[in-house]
């Protein structure tokens, strides 16, 4: 639980996922032959088997965020965002703007309802209405702590709720990172593991892409968390993955455009679930892609497969996720890979 909140509460956005790999790092050094660090930022742990065959696993450590894009004369910072954010989420959150000589705190505001013409207070205000206010008052005083570029994350709590379920910010992906670092501790196999942190995922799959480029591997899974439709507001036709059911099995996600897992995959997949006695459940999507997507389309083409841990509220600070699905993730994993000639 303790790794599980120290992932999620630390920050970083697509380009700045120092921290993460930091922690991913100090996890598993003593678990693994080597550790690397590529061009692009993805970190790569290497466990070495005796045989010539090579998995990867790949989670990605980047989180959605800001980034700051104008100071205006009065000290007030306009941001664009990085990732799928939805402009509601954002109204009033607190945030963090990681400047070059230190952390800033801010909140982000907007026109108060009270001065709203009628019409105007039933639209959704748009990110670029919004602006963070860090208590200056001048541009130039702003300049003196915050620079055009510097990434913003917002300020999340760790919260454990009954039931083994957890509460937190950019659950997707620590959730991911946290599946990894755990899994590549617990492997036990003739074959060679990769666990590979990836860079920014939510720009465009970009560090799965060099990294699946670099490894070459035979295998490959994507370990990613996804949409739970258990809750008000959605439907399980629409989201068929829940809470507490254990990782969903990804067959194909976003409508066929994104994976379309081969049948061996699944085969590799399903069937661990039910040598180990591991719940598991099958989820085809319209929406949402992961890192597997780039990374079964690298060189002649990689058999990939993912696993997704149901999530409730992805892509906001309040996610919500069972610890139970998070273990099942790891144990029928760890059952796959073994288990892999
Ligand atoms: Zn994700």
């Amino acid at each position: 639980m303790e790794l599980m909140k120290k992932l999620s509460l630390a920050p970083g956005i697509s380009g700045f996922e120092g921290e993460i790999a930091n922690i991913i790092e100090s996890e598993l050094n003593e678990h693994v032959d080597l550790i690397e660090e590529d061009s692009l930022g993805n970190i790569i742990a290497t466990k070495k088997g005796e045989s010539s065959t090579k998995v990867m696993l790949a989670a990605h450590m980047d989180e959605i965020g800001l980034m700051v894009k104008y100071i205006d004369k009065k000290g007030f910072i306009l941001f664009t965002k990085i990732g799928g954010i939805n402009d509601q989420m954002l109204m009033n959150q607190k945030v963090i703007i990681h400047g070059v000589k230190g952390d800033v705190f801010g909140v982000i505001g907007s026109k108060p309802p009270h001065i709203m013409k009628s019409a105007e207070r039933k639209k959704i205000v748009e990110y670029d209405k919004m602006f963070i206010d860090i208590g200056a008052l001048s541009k130039e005083e702003a300049e003196k702590s915050v620079s055009l570029g510097d990434p913003i994350t917002f300020k999340g709590d760790f919260e454990e709720f009954p039931n083994d379920l957890i509460m937190g910010k950019a659950l997707d992906n620590r959730i991911g990172c946290y599946v990894m670092i755990e899994t590549l501790k617990r492997v036990n196999t003739k074959a060679t593991v990769y666990g590979v942190g990836t860079v920014q995922e939510e720009v465009g799959l970009k560090g799965a892409k060099t990294s699946a480029f670099k490894l070459n591997p035979d295998l490959a899974f994507a370990l990613d968390v996804t949409v739970s439709g258990d809750h008000p507001g959605v439907e399980m036709k629409e989201a068929p993955a829940v809470i507490g059911k254990g990782p969903a099995v990804v067959l194909v996600d976003a409508g066929g455009r994104g994976i379309m897992v081969t049948e061996k995959i699944k085969k590799i997949l399903t069937e661990a679930g039910k040598r180990g006695n591991i719940d598991y459940q099958l989820e085809v999507s319209d929406g949402g892609t992961t890192d597997g997507t780039a990374i079964h389309l690298t060189r002649e083409g990689i058999p990939t497969g993912v696993l997704s841990v149901p999530t409730r509220y992805i892509h906001t600070t309040v996610s919500v996720a069972s610890m139970k699905d998070i273990k099942k993730t790891i144990d029928l994993l760890v059952e796959a890979i073994n288990n892999i000639e």
